[in-house]
């Protein structure tokens, strides 16, 4: 990885902190990827800070339905889970990265299990296994039948709360890391919105920061994510001169509920595992067009269901497709599918009777912070896991239900690391923040969130162009001067300022990767490219901002 340049640091205008609190290690984030760190570290007696953006289960983790996939059943192997991640990675996954998650990954979840996770058991107390896209094997373990999310997140959320040893702060929104005037993390400042001492901005001090802040779905119109999903982790690691990579590798998940053309926010998913269970997806004339299109037709890899969605409604002039799993009947829909049958029910819609309207939407950040396999960015200090991070894993597109499963291995690997150089006395000590040089962000508005997200879906979505996405540059260009913040009025800044910000930086660093790279791959579709280059593309596109300025470049040009 390039070490990080120590020039001026750029940060989000925000006022001075007006208090600090002093910690051995903080998490951001409250997510798998986040509370699983906490929990390993302050198993070996480190003092651990988790701070997170709202409640501690309001991430992604809560609502991820199909399931974590793991080599646990018989006849299954790390291997044949490794062959399927490479194949859906389209030429871009670390391969030794996919073999750690893959060997690493049963006994990992064996850990949660130990934790208090409850997966679903058959009768003689086997975890019972199901497929997803992309998988030739049963290998997905599922929680509730169709909430593995809420039980995983529940099950950390309790150990943690139960843990007098790990502090937490909610409604806490991280802006910024401290560096010292070599680089090094020194801390972060957060906003607090709470009452008493520990409220508005204030900085904490700490050895090591772990970035577990989740996906940036909200960058997009319709997706699958929370409405705290807006790429804070990966604006503050640019801010902070860290190496974010294979941002334009943006997972559209191919089945979410369609509720009309101008939803905005966080959609219902129709997990993969519908399809898995044997749910067809059909046209208005109840033809099974992915039969034909790939050996596992509807079970393809994602990226290849949703082009061909896509495109089925782009030939018929659709707005969307259906899914149709009238044939499992209302037993099976209740016991295994139960909140999906709700979710659709609460639309109007019942799956045992009729077909589901299904298109895609922004669903998973298969790129993020660039680490190597012990969770370290190119700051010294600064860790990142879970979905804001690029440890290679997914390539150009994550194989379904590898994402907790990723979350879970890395976040035991960055404790690792932190322990062991806790013990060889190597973790930086504590130090003021003491940056040369910072730069202050400008503010956008908080009105610039619908354009952005506007912007982003209409130019850089499912389809893109050069044409497209030059539209989409352009437009983002122009919000700063469309939308200024208030603060210059002398009001002070609110959450939702901040976040149009974080947004705006990395919707802006997506279309530049998105733009150069001149192919098509996993599940970045460029029209005007309509093929795989290996000659010229088979590499990482590498963003990374100094001086304020914004710079995207094959890796090897770095
Ligand atoms: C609907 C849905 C279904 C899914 N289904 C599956 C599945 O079946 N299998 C699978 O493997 N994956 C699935 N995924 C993906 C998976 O859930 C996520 O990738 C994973 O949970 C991410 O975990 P995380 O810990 O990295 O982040 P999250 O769980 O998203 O947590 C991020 C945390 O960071 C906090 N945060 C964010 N910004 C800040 C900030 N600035 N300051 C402080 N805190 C901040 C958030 O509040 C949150 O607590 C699904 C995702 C969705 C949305």
């Amino acid at each position: 990885m390039t070490p990080v340049l120590h020039g001026p640091r750029t940060r989000l205008a925000a006022p001075a902190p007006g208090w600090t609190v002093a910690t051995d290690v903080v998490v951001v984030g409250s997510g798998v990827a986040g509370l699983t760190t906490a929990l390993r570290l302050r198993a070996a007696g480190l003092k651990v800070l988790v701070v997170t953006k709202a409640m501690l289960d309001d991430g992604s983790t809560r609502w991820a339905q199909g399931g974590i996939a793991a080599a646990l059943g018989e006849g299954d192997t790390p291997q044949q889970h490794l062959d399927d991640t490479l194949v859906a990675g389209a030429g871009l996954c670390d391969a030794e990265a996919v073999r750690v998650l893959v060997t690493e990954g049963p006994a990992a979840v064996r850990r949660l299990i130990e934790t208090g996770a409850a997966f679903d058991k058959d009768p003689e107390g086997e975890i019972l296994l199901t497929r997803e896209g992309g998988h030739h094997r049963r290998r997905i373990a599922h929680a509730g039948g169709d909430a593995t999310g809420a039980e995983i997140s529940r099950a950390l959320v309790d150990a943690v709360r139960l843990d007098d040893g790990i502090e937490l702060i909610e409604h806490a929104l991280v802006l910024d890391l401290l560096t010292d005037v070599k680089g090094r993390t020194a801390g972060l400042t957060l906003h607090v919105m709470g009452e008493g001492q520990r409220d508005g901005v204030g900085a904490v001090h700490a050895r090591a920061v772990v970035l577990a802040t989740g996906g940036m779905g909200q960058v997009f119109s319709a997706t699958t994510n929370p409405a705290v999903s807006t790429g804070d982790g990966v604006a503050l690691a640019l801010r902070a001169g860290a190496e974010v990579t294979d941002l334009e590798f943006v997972q559209f998940h191919p089945t979410v509920l369609w509720l009309g053309p101008d939803v905005e926010g966080q959609q219902p998913l129709i997990s993969e595992a519908v399809r898995g269970e044997g749910a067809y997806l059909v046209d208005a004339d109840e033809v099974r067009f992915m039969v034909g299109q790939h050996e596992l037709a509807e079970l393809a890899p994602r990226d290849i269901v949703a082009k061909g969605i896509t495109r089925r409604m782009q030939e018929t002039g659709a707005e969307h497709m259906y899914l149709d799993g009238r044939h499992f009947g209302e037993q099976m829909w209740e016991e295994r599918f139960p909140t999906i049958l709700a979710s659709c029910r609460s639309h109007g819609i019942d799956p045992v009777t009729e077909l589901i309207p299904v298109a895609p939407a922004a669903h998973y950040a298969s790129g993020g912070v660039r680490t190597d396999l012990r969770g370290h960015t190119s700051v010294s200090g600064l860790y990142a896991c879970g979905e804001v991070a690029c440890t290679g894993v997914h390539g150009a597109n994550r194989l379904a239900s590898n994402s907790l499963l990723e979350g879970l291995v890395f976040a035991e690997r960055i404790a690792a690391d932190i322990l062991d150089r806790d013990a060889a006395g190597k973790l930086t000590p504590r130090h003021e923040d003491t940056a040369l040089e910072v730069q202050r962000v400008p503010l956008l508005a908080s009105e610039a969130r619908a354009d952005i997200q506007r912007l982003m879906t209409r130019g850089v979505g499912v389809l893109r162009s050069a044409a497209s996405m030059a539209e989409a540059a352009e437009g983002l260009a122009g919000l700063a001067a469309a939308h200024p913040d208030d603060t210059n009025k002398g009001e002070s800044p609110q959450v939702e300022t901040w976040e149009a910000t974080n947004l705006h930086l990395v919707a802006t660093a997506l279309t530049a990767a998105a733009r150069l790279r001149e192919e098509t791959r996993g599940c970045h579709w460029r029209e005007d490219f309509p093929d795989r280059d290996d000659l010229r593309w088979n590499t990482h596109l590498i963003s990374r901002q100094q001086d304020g300025v914004l710079t995207t470049l094959p890796q090897e040009q770095q």
